[in-house]
Parts: C-alpha cells; structure tokens; sequence
C-alpha cells in the first residue's frame, strides 16, 4: 500500500533538512525524490490519456505547486499552455482561511481546457476560492483540479480533486515547493516539518 512505502521511505537525509536554523527542520522523509517521481509519470500518463487532442492550460498555484508543476509538465507528451496563479491563506503552520490573490491578472482560459496544479489540499480553502473566481471571471471549457498531496483532514468545502499524487496524514509537510516560512521549499523530497528544539 502507498502508506507502507512512504513510511519505508524514511531512510536518508539531505543536507538542506536542517537549512532552517531557527526556524526547525525536518523529522522524517514521507516521500522521497523516487517515489515522487514514479508517481508523476503515473499521473502524466493518466492527464495525457484523459485530455488527449483538447486544448489544455495547466494553471500551476505558486508557490508552492513550483516543483510539482515542473516535474509533472515535462512528462506531458502533448501540447500545453502553461500559466500561473498566486495566492496564499497560510501563516507559519496553519490556514487562515483568507485567501489572498497576488496577481490579478487571471489566466486567459476562454475556450479551453483548464488544469489547476497546487500542491497540497489541506482545508479545501484555497482551491475553493480559485475555482470560484475562476469560473466567474473567466469562460473555460472544463476546470478540474491535480494536486500532489490531499492531507487526511475534514475540509471546510466540498472539495476532493480529480489528480491527487498522495494521500498523506494530517501533519505539517516541507520540501518540494512547499515551505515554511520559506524555508525549505528546495529540498527534492518531502518531509514532516519539525519545530525547532527550544534552549531555556
Ligand atoms: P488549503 O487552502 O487547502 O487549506 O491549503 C492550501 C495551501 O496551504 C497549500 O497550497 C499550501 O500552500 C498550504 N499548506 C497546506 N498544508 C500545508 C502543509 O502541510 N505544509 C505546507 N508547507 N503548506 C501547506
Ligand atoms: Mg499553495
């Protein structure tokens, strides 16, 4: 089982775990460079198969669907638009519920296909939010939603996504995009973030 493999994967560390300094590390690995990778080519096959011969914008939420959104894009054997998003509705370890939109210029989808990669639904918060704007102030063909991570949690809004790379438990996860107070973001793989031991 997929869970069995994560918690096998716990196994080596990389120098930038510790990066953080004040700000902690990471405690373990739940997804190592391998997996993550074994996993995108299953999703890029299955997204190449489902949206063959339509027109399809991949619409990445940055920051943290970065690395996730380069992995899984050069995988794509067809053609593609690309675009982007930004917004945020976390502070330190937990979601705010307030999501805020960076830039807003929106993505220019009329008439086609749109995918939108994040990195991780937690609260189910900010893709409602996106999707909600989305579908309001842009005409797209279809929207449907890939993220990398779906975190074991109950979700303030109705949302599941039609890609999920990994079901993960509840904890609070760095590396591959994701960060804490931005720390942390360049590490390969993904690990459990650790608070930082307190000196009295
Ligand atoms: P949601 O709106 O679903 O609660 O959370 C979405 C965003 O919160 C994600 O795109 C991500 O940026 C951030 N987030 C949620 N859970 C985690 C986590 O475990 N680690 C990190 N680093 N960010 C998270
Ligand atoms: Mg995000």
């Amino acid at each position: 089982m997929e869970m069995e493999r994560i918690a096998e994967s716990g196994k080596t560390r990389h120098p930038l775990s510790s990066a953080g300094g004040r700000c902690g590390g990471v405690g373990r690995i739940l997804l190592d460079e391998s997996i993550i990778h074994t996993r995108l080519d299953g999703l890029a096959g299955q997204i190449c198969s489902d949206y063959a011969g339509l027109d399809l914008t991949v619409v990445t939420i940055l920051k943290g669907g970065l690395m996730f959104a380069a992995d899984l894009l050069r995988r794509l054997d067809m053609p593609v638009h690309l675009d982007f998003l930004s917004v945020s509705s976390y502070q330190g370890t937990s979601s705010t519920g307030d999501v805020l939109f960076h830039h807003t210029r929106l993505p220019h989808v009329n008439g086609r296909h749109v995918l939108l990669l994040d990195d991780i639904l937690d609260s189910g918060c900010s893709l409602h939010a996106i999707l909600h704007t989305l579908r309001q102030k842009t005409h797209p063909l279809s929207i449907k939603t890939c993220v990398l991570l779906r975190k074991d949690v109950p979700r303030r809004h109705q949302i599941t996504a039609d890609y999920v790379g990994f079901d993960i438990p509840n904890e609070f996860v760095v590396g591959y995009g994701l960060d804490y107070k931005e720390h942390f973001r360049n590490l390969p793989y993904i690990g459990v973030y650790k608070e930082p031991v307190r000196r009295p």
